[in-house]
């Protein structure tokens, strides 16, 4: 990758390129929702389906000249229900908070109950957060983790669910490193009568590969945003028992959203396609080598990964043992060279916006091609990196970053 991979003609701008350009290739991004995107998926995203409007659906747009932007809509949504066997696909949500926004005004009412896990134990922000809609204009109801295990606790999740009889029942995380008991929420949502949403923002590309069971069998709803491990643009997706288009359909347009964005629409059509290959489920395999490999180096050296593991691409590491906080533990690791997010525990006893945790992710390393024989020297870094608030030694350390994913 060199500098400047794109010129735009604009003097500023293609200098922040260049420097954002050559800000990741000197540093390990560590963030568990980013990515790399394919060139297919690049290529598409600056492709002449920008600038097309085509507001509605195939067929039946509010504009003229859509005849192969329909043809690409179609391509897209037939690919993704076949990837995912799935009744119904839309493809037109802007993000994955656009999807879910469009999914509550689906099945929900303003003030009607909605139920899903706590945002300070992983949770979203579109999943009843006070300062979000599905918190502001629906009643949000939470569940928790086990204080034993960190694991969801689904006995919670029956006794509220069966009390409040929520609308809609979420699941789905943000910050959580585990799978989740699809058959066991469908039993659950079937007894409480509510809608089984499976936001799979983190766990879209796990099902698509084959890393995870797929909660499309189980879940009346799926939605993800197509620009984490997926591979995909930036982008959401909504998939579906085929009996709730008509009332997805509305919800995203004209309810929710107008025209789609017809670009990454071509982009996840590409990403769609790429995600059946065995290259793309090498690479989620990958993503989920390292940070297994990674929460492990990291507890050898005296840190706890939160509920002992990960199933997934990312890990919750406490770093308390080091004596700092989240936020001092991101700082110290950029300067080394290695991005992360700064994570609160699910039993956090610091100010969240300080935690005690990291959140750590592989999919840009694997995408990028490193390989876990590399993963002792990284923990070895981190820790060493964490452990000092000497700028000389985070220097060092990040030369040493720098060796680590260029050779
Ligand atoms: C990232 C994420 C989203 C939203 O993604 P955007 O595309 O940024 O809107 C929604 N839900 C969960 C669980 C996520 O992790």
């Amino acid at each position: 990758m060199g500098t400047g991979e794109v010129t735009t003609g604009d003097r500023r701008v293609d200098a922040l390129i260049a420097r954002e350009v050559r800000r990741r290739a000197s540093s390990l991004q560590l963030i568990a929702s980013e990515t790399e995107p394919t060139p297919g998926v690049r290529a598409a995203m600056a492709s002449v389906f920008d600038a097309k409007y085509a507001e509605g659906q195939p067929t039946s747009r509010f504009h003229g000249g859509c005849e192969v932007v329909d043809e690409l809509e179609e391509l897209a949504v037939a690919r993704a229900r076949e990837l995912f066997g799935a009744g119904y696909a839309n493809v037109q949500p802007l993000s994955g908070t656009a999807a879910n926004l469009a999914v509550f005004a689906a099945f929900a009412q303003p003030g009607d109950p909605v139920l899903a896990l706590r945002l300070d134990q992983g949770g979203h922000q579109t999943h009843g957060s006070r300062a979000n809609f599905s918190g502001r204009w629906f009643t949000p109801l939470h569940y928790g983790l086990r204080a034993d295990d960190e694991l969801v606790d689904y006995d919670q999740v029956r006794e509220l669910a069966l009390v409040h009889r929520p609308r809609l029942l979420v699941v789905g995380a943000t910050s959580y490193s585990r799978s989740f008991d699809y058959p066991l929420l469908r039993q659950i949502a079937d007894e409480a009568a509510c809608i089984l949403l499976v936001d799979a923002a983190h766990l879209a590309g796990h099902a698509a590969a084959g890393t995870l069971p797929s909660p499309v069998p189980y879940a009346d709803v799926v939605t993800f945003s197509t620009n984490k491990v997926f591979r995909g643009p930036r982008g959401g997706v909504i998939l579906a028992r085929a009996e709730y288009e008509r009332v997805l359909r509305k919800a995203v347009h004209p309810f929710t959203q107008g025209g789609p964005s017809m670009h990454a629409v071509a982009a996840k059509a590409v990403a769609f396609a790429e995600s059946a290959t065995e290259d793309f489920a090498a690479y989620v395999r990958t993503t989920v080598e390292l940070a297994q490999d990674l929460s492990a180096e990291l507890a050898v050296r005296g840190l706890r990964v939160v509920s002992g593991g990960t199933d997934t691409h990312q890990a919750v590491v406490d770093v308390s043992p080091l004596g700092i906080s989240g936020v001092d533990a991101q700082h110290r690791l950029s300067r080394a060279g290695i991005v992360v997010d700064k994570a609160v525990l699910p039993f956090e006893t610091r100010p969240v916006n300080e935690g005690s945790a990291i959140r750590i992710g592989t999919p840009v390393p694997a995408a990028l091609g490193l390989t876990t024989d590399r993963i002792p020297a990284l923990a070895d870094a981190m820790v060493a990196a964490m452990a000092t608030p000497d700028h000389a030694e985070h220097d060092r350390i990040h030369r040493e970053i720098s060796r680590l994913t260029t050779g």
